[in-house]
Parts: structure tokens; C-alpha cells; sequence
């Protein structure tokens, strides 16, 4: 029997995993003649988009309910080691370490949040790069509310005015409102964002930056740009001039770099550590192992290279899932070629921002980009749920989606 392994459950290697057993499927290639093996840290699936949002509950998907219909088998463990000349892989579960032999891999373990050596800053920072970080974010300001005294104690400092940190700091006011309510004394709710670059939403251009800044005014985050973070502690931050600014909760959201694990591989790695992969999601130069998502990076239409995004994520991940099936039984491979890019980017109760293109021009602002984006985090981003494989397969097929419509609100 030969075995394919797909490592990570996120966008990119959950549509692996699901994409190769579509590609079996139609080949009439039987779960033992090969065998699809998806190892995640996790059971379950993130919709990490959504971390900022108030409502955890639904952004997770139980990875069974869509790699058992799938016939993909599961390993729940923390990949620790990356052999690409003996083609192996190091497991570490609750049993034990297990080593995978593989005759093809996917590589897929995702991005981190870049965390510089900032004295505190591990210690004392909280951040929603995963769903056990956004909880924790979410308990710790829920006991702050509760702890009666300070009338300061819900004034929240973001640190990193990219997209994740905009969307955090716009949802924060709303949050800590409720919490606010629910507490004897009342204190204020506050939202600063920071940022080193002297834009905010800088990664967003110049038109939607307007509209940002319209946004964070209108929910009455404050803004500091220029900042430099010498150091985190307790009660805040202070910038390398010797100024302070006070937080009882620093949220940091300053970056992601592609997962540390790809440095085993012998491959070409771009600023952000990622995987150099051909069209067909190949590592350049590592036989038998492909790469998709946040880990890879890839020339989308002959220019422009993937932005770690679950908008590239996904299809990244179909292909991969398509071709390294296709290798490893001799069938043609595709080429990906996606030759548009948009972001809907969230801001709060105010509304949202939708720009279209890599020159990023505003397409809608306000409720119907809200609208959209609400359909994009809890309807299009999310795998089929009803169990049934053949719905599943389909949705694994080696497509690129349109861009999202612009939305009526509801
Ligand atoms: C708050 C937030 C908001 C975002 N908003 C947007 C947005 O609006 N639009 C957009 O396009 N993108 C957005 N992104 C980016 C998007 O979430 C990522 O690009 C996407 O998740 C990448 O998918 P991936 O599968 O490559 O990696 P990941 O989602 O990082 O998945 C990696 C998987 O690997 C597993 N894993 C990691 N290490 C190990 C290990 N050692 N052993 C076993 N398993 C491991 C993880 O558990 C995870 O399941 C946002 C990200 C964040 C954090």
C-alpha cells in the first residue's frame, strides 16, 4: 500500500487531504491500494479568519466530520521532524512518537504570529492567532470585567494595524461594551490600535484607509502610529522613547511567518519562511513533497505571488490535494492559476471594507460589505457539514471560486 500524508488540518491541508481522496476516487483507487493520512495537533478544524469575533463556538469543525465521510484517516499529534531523504515523518500523540513513511507529502502546517524578542512579550501579551489564544483573550478580559475596582481595567492596547489587528480592535468596542454592562461599576471601555508603520491598515491602500480611519473614529478607537514596542508588562507597554502606554490587556497582532518546521526541508524559503512551490504546488527541489498555504508560496498568475490568505489557502490546498494524487498514480497534473485577488476586511458594527484587485480599489464599504462578510466567515469558508462524500468530494475539486458578490444586507 502506498501512502500520501498530509500535514495540518487548516484551509490549506484539510482540502489537501480531501482533494487527493476526490482524485483517488475518480480513478477508482481504493483506500487500500493508497492511503490518505491528514496529522494535525488538533481534532478539530479552525475558521481562524473568524478569532476576532466575539462567538467562538462555531469557528471550530471536529476534523472527523469531514475526513471520515472523506475516507481520509486521522492522527492527532504534534508533527516534530521532517525527514525529506528517507521520506518521513516524526508524530508525537498521546500514545507515544510515531514515525509516518510517506511516498508523497503535503506540507501544510500554516503560519505563526511573528513574535519579536520584546522583553514581556510572551509572558505578558495575549494575541488571536489561535483558537486557544483567541479563548484565552476572551476569558481573560471576561475576569477582568469582573474584578470590581479599576475603572480602567477594560482598556485594551492592539498592537499591529494590519489586517487581524483592525478587525480585533473595531470588534473590541461592542465586546467590551457587553462586559462593561454586565459589571457593578461600569468601567469604560477603551480600544487604542498601535502600530510601527505610520499608516494604519497600511497593507490595505490608500482608498480603504480612508474608509479605516472613517470606521475607527466612528466606533472611538484611538490611534498611534509610529510606535515602537521596547517592552510588555502587566499594566501595558513601554516604546522605545521611555513613553508609556497603559493597557491592562495588550493584544499582539503584529505579522505571521510561515511555521518553523518548513526549515527542515531542504527547499528555497522566501522572507517569510515559506516554501517556494512550482504550479503544481511541487517544493522546488524536494522530490515527493508538495506545499500549500500559508507554508508555500506560489506565482499566482505569472506576477503576483500568494499572500497568506485563506482566499489562497484553499485553492492552494485543492490543487496540492489534486496533483499530489495525480503524481503518485501517474495521472496529469494542473496548474493553478488564480488572476484576482479582493479583501473584505471586517470592521465591527460600523461595517466592513471590500477592495478588488492587487491595486485595491474600494468596491463596497458599509453594510453590504458586512453583508458579504458575514457570508464569506460562517458560509463560504467552511467545508460541507452534512456528512454525505459525495458533496464533500465535489467541493475538493481543483477549482479557483469567483470573487465573492457584493452582498444585499440583510
Ligand atoms: C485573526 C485572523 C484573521 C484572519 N483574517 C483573514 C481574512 O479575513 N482573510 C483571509 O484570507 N485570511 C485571513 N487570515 C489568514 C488565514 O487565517 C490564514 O492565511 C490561513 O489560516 C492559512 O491556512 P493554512 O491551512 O495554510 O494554515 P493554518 O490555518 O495556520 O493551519 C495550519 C494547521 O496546522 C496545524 N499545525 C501547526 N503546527 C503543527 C504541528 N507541529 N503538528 C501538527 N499540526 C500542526 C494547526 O493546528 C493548523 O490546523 C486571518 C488570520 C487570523 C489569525
Amino acid at each position: 500500500m502506498k501512502r500520501i500524508v498530509v500535514l495540518g488540518g487548516g484551509f490549506a491541508g484539510l482540502w489537501s487531504a480531501v482533494g487527493a481522496a476526490r482524485k483517488l476516487d475518480e480513478h477508482g483507487v481504493r483506500p487500500d491500494e493508497v492511503r490518505v493520512t491528514l496529522v494535525d495537533q488538533n481534532d478539530f478544524h479552525s475558521i481562524r479568519v473568524r478569532n476576532y469575533e466575539e462567538d467562538l463556538d462555531a469557528t471550530i469543525v471536529p476534523l472527523a466530520q469531514v475526513l471520515d465521510p472523506a475516507g481520509v484517516e486521522r492522527i492527532r499529534g504534534e508533527v516534530t521532524g521532517i525527514d525529506a531523504e528517507h521520506r518521513a515523518v516524526r508524530v508525537r500523540t498521546d500514545a507515544g512518537v510515531q514515525v509516518l513513511h510517506y511516498d508523497r507529502l503535503v506540507y501544510a502546517l500554516g503560519s505563526r504570529l511573528r513574535q519579536p524578542p520584546i522583553p514581556g512579550l510572551q509572558e505578558h501579551a495575549f494575541d488571536i492567532d489561535t483558537y486557544q489564544e483567541a479563548r484565552r483573550l476572551q476569558a481573560h478580559l471576561r475576569g477582568l470585567a469582573g474584578q470590581a475596582g479599576d475603572p480602567e481595567r477594560l482598556r485594551v492596547l492592539v498592537v499591529g494595524a494590519g489586517l487581524t489587528g483592525v478587525e480585533l480592535a473595531c470588534e473590541l468596542p461592542a465586546r467590551l461594551g457587553k462586559l462593561s454592562a454586565q459589571a457593578s461599576d461600569r468601567p469604560a471601555p477603551q480600544v487604542i490600535l498601535g502600530d510601527a508603520s505610520p499608516f494604519i491598515g497600511s497593507d490595505m491602500g490608500g482608498e480603504a484607509r480612508t474608509v479605516i480611519a472613517k470606521a475607527l473614529a466612528a466606533l472611538r478607537v484611538e490611534t498611534r502610529t509610529g510606535i515602537a514596542v521596547a517592552s510588555v508588562d502587566r499594566g501595558g507597554v513601554t516604546l522605545a522613547d521611555g513613553s508609556r502606554i497603559d493597557a491592562a490587556t495588550v493584544v499582539w497582532c503584529a505579522g505571521l511567518r510561515a511555521h518553523e518546521l518548513g526549515e527542515a526541508l531542504p527547499g528555497q524559503k522566501d522572507a517569510l519562511g515559506r516554501l517556494e512551490v512550482d504550479e503544481f504546488m511541487r517544493v522546488r527541489g524536494v522530490p515527493g513533497v508538495f506545499a500549500a498555504g500559508d507554508a508555500a508560496r506560489a506565482v499566482l498568475d505569472g506576477t503576483h505571488a500568494s499572500v497568506m490568505s485563506c482566499q489562497h489557502s484553499r485553492p492552494m490546498g485543492r490543487h496540492a490535494g489534486h496533483n499530489v494524487a495525480a503524481d503518485l498514480i501517474g495521472q496529469p497534473m494542473l496548474p493553478l492559476h488564480i488572476d484576482r485577488y479582493s479583501t473584505v476586511l471586517d470592521l465591527g458594527p460600523w461595517g466592513a471594507v471590500y477592495t478588488d484587485g492587487w491595486d485595491r480599489r474600494v468596491i463596497a464599504a458599509g453594510a453590504p460589505a458586512k453583508e458579504t462578510k458575514r457570508i464569506i466567515n460562517r458560509q463560504r469558508v467552511y467545508p460541507p457539514l452534512s456528512g454525505d462524500r459525495a458533496q464533500l468530494l465535489a467541493a475538493a475539486a481543483p477549482v479557483v471560486e469567483g470573487p465573492p458578490q457584493v452582498a444585499r444586507p440583510a
